[in-house]
């Protein structure tokens, strides 16, 4: 045990006791995976492998959402039905994230096995008069989330807007009270409650899978930038408004967004680079490496160049790892640079310099193989 090493995120440290639980915001399977997830998924299993040094277990939890509006959406559109396009591409996504060499989570949560968990919340939620039913919808008031991100009420009812947050709906007190439960109409599919057949709104859906699997208080939350608001904002509300256990998670780790062609990378911009045609021209170390080299929070710009480039460092890297030299000072340097933020690029010119021992050491924390 090394009690002294704190890994620190965003200048917060984050000292842990025991086992690190890790809550990582998954994949709605019906678009996997393109560069943008990929990114935060190979964050997350470096921060995980990071965190080990310290001498703590890590637990991860990374979710799948197979209950949600935009799989529905597509499964309709192409005719599908919406469990097996949900399995189909959470098949893909598995996959992609093996040959990417990201470990497999301790915990999976699909949406679809809790169901009733999202119900007791939105009970617990009632129960505790910070949630009121309308027609058949469970709203938990929500409008205090945009101080808590830092946004303006007028900035915070943008974002609700353009992030499925649903502003317009003429049956909330407010418009950023948040979906908990949300009535099925014919088409779609329901559960019984007591509040008639239904279906989980997606924010409760992330809030009862980090609880059920990780319990209150977790210690690092993975997501994607995008996802802050409404989704995360909103996701630790719930979860301290029904348990009383603050903060809902220590640490955030909201990864940068990946643009392609100076926009973001999405379905909607037409725009997206899937992992399996990247790694069709080059290995899955460059891709790592394309994905790490730099400051974890910003957004960055994907193309040939900079694969190009990192297949390039990464041979330096190699050919640095095959000198005899290396020591344990310089190992240890590294080591605190990545417990320092996470701070890949000064961690790497170290592997460089020092090269044989310690280069191998990065690069088995950084998951290259
Ligand atoms: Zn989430």
């Amino acid at each position: 045990v090394n009690g002294d090493r704190v890994l620190t995120l965003a200048g917060q440290d984050v000292p842990v006791v025991g086992t690190a639980r890790m809550y990582v915001c998954g994949i709605t399977p019906y678009d996997t995976t393109h560069l943008g997830h990929a990114s935060m998924f190979v964050w997350a299993d470096v921060a995980a492998r990071v965190l080990q040094t310290t001498g703590v277990d890590v637990a991860i939890s990374r979710n799948i959402t197979d209950v949600d509006d935009e799989l529905l959406a597509r499964a309709e559109a192409e005719n599908v039905g919406w469990r097996s396009l949900a399995v189909q591409q959470t098949y893909r996504f598995e996959r992609d994230m093996a040959d990417l060499n990201v470990a497999k989570p301790t915990y999976e949560p699909k949406s679809f096995d809790y169901v009733a968990d999202v119900l007791a919340l939105a009970q617990i939620l009632m129960g505790r008069g910070v949630a009121y039913e309308r027609e058949g919808n469970v709203y938990f008031r929500a409008a205090s989330t945009a101080e808590r991100a830092g946004l303006s009420r007028d900035e915070a009812l943008a974002l609700a807007a353009e992030r499925g947050g649903y502003p317009d709906d003429p049956l909330k007190d407010d418009p950023l009270d948040a979906v908990v439960w949300q009535r099925a109409s014919e088409d779609e599919p329901g559960w019984p409650s007591p509040w008639g057949r239904g279906r989980p709104g997606w924010h409760a859906e992330c809030t009862v899978m980090a609880l059920a699997t990780l319990g209150p208080g977790i210690d690092v939350h993975v997501g994607g930038a995008d996802l802050a608001f409404p989704h995360h904002a909103v996701e630790a509300a719930q979860g301290e408004a029904a348990l009383d256990v603050h903060p809902f998670a220590r640490s955030w780790l909201r990864v940068g967004t990946v643009r392609v062609g100076g926009e973001k990378m999405a379905k909607s911009a037409g725009n997206l680079v899937m992992v399996q045609e990247v790694l069709d021209s080059s290995s899955p170390d460059a891709v790592r490496l394309m994905i790490l080299d730099r400051p974890w929070s910003e957004p960055w710009e994907y193309s040939k160049e900079a694969l190009a480039d990192a297949s390039a460092r990464l041979e330096g890297l190699w050919r640095a790892a095959g000198r005899r030299d290396g020591d344990d000072a310089a190992t240890d340097a590294a080591v605190d640079a990545l417990l320092d933020d996470l701070d890949v690029p000064r961690a790497l010119r170290i592997a460089e310099e020092a090269g044989g021992r310690t280069t191998r050491a990065v690069a088995g924390l950084l998951g290259l193989t």
